[in-house]
């Protein structure tokens, strides 16, 4: 019968759940392990390039989890399972932290890199997380405009109030404001204008197809125009081809990241890419 079909599959769907929040506990129980022994836990740096001239324009700082027993666990993955608790704070300092030391190094080398990272929702709303990006300012002595922050529409639009009160006082310090994954949220136009932004960040999903759709396209360029009059610096990301890069070009964009520039990789090889670059300009 079809109560009875309801109630196996109740029963199936609760068992999964039992199952998914067991995970959830070990992945939770390995996170806090990793946060405590500080190496399993780093960061890979994917290149911004402007579209115009093909330099690097700063790097954002993605994290990456190499468990000891499972491999390599994908920021999709953890960063939900850390984002339900306050272990979320420990992640961002690290992360920050792993950052403006990497920001540090190339300096010391005579490189100036921007390197944005990714903030979630709790750390940004977190009332001593500007006060704590300040402290690590000072004590690395990296000037806070080679800092980025990457935030979503959604993370703003949850709690505005708090959220703009925080980036007024983060962009105070210099750091760069950029909204990630943009056109995904429920983002209303008041409040981009509002925002202390720098920098608007088209999602890979309108990007992907802009070569092939109309649609897509369009959408990308009255992106880039309404970006532009707020007088912000727009970046498209998941380029995965030729074309694409082409048609961002010809839309006047003004950045460019995906697989097709360079992936997502470690500090060492920007290095390299840094002196080639140096080298082509030279
Ligand atoms: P995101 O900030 O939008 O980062 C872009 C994601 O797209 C990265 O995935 C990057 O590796 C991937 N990507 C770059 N170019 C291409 C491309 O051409 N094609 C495709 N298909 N993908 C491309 P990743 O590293 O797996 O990170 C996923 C998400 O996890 C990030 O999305 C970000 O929201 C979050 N994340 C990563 N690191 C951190 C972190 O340190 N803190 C926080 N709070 N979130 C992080
Ligand atoms: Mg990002
Ligand atoms: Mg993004
Ligand atoms: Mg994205």
């Amino acid at each position: 019968t079809i109560a009875k079909q309801q109630r196996l599959g109740f029963r199936r769907f609760s068992a999964g759940r039992t199952e998914d929040s067991n995970a959830r506990l070990t992945l939770l129980g390995d996170l806090r392990r990793a946060l405590d022994t500080g190496d399993e836990i780093t960061l890979h740096y994917q290149p911004k390039v402007s579209i115009s001239t093909g330099t690097l324009a700063g790097v954002e700082a993605l994290a990456r989890w190499r468990h000891p027993v499972k491999g390599p666990i994908s920021p999709g993955d953890f960063i939900p399972v850390l984002e339900a608790t306050t272990l979320i704070h420990r992640f961002t300092q690290q992360v920050l932290t792993q950052a403006l030391a990497q920001a540090r190094a190339w300096l010391n080398l005579g490189h100036r890199v921007p390197v944005a990272v990714n903030i979630s929702t709790r750390s940004l709303l977190d009332a001593s997380f500007p006060s704590r990006v300040a402290a690590l300012l000072r004590q690395t002595g990296v000037p806070g405009d080679l800092l980025g922050i990457e935030v979503t529409e959604y993370s703003i639009m949850s709690d505005p109030n708090t959220a703009i009160d925080a980036l007024h006082r983060l962009r105070a310090l210099g750091v760069k404001i950029s909204v990630d994954d943009y056109g995904t949220g429920y983002s209303s136009m008041t409040y981009l204008r509002l925002l202390p932004l720098d920098e608007l960040k088209i999602d890979r999903s309108f990007v992907k197809d802009m070569s092939t759709d109309r649609g897509a396209r369009a959408l990308v360029a009255s992106t880039v125009e309404l970006g532009h009059n707020l007088g912000l610096t727009v970046v498209a990301e998941g380029i995965e081809d030729e074309p694409t890069l082409t048609a961002l070009a010809e839309i006047g964009c003004d950045l460019a990241q995906g697989y097709y520039l360079a992936k997502p990789m470690p500090a060492g090889d920007v290095a390299l890419s840094l002196l080639r670059s140096a080298i082509a300009v030279a």
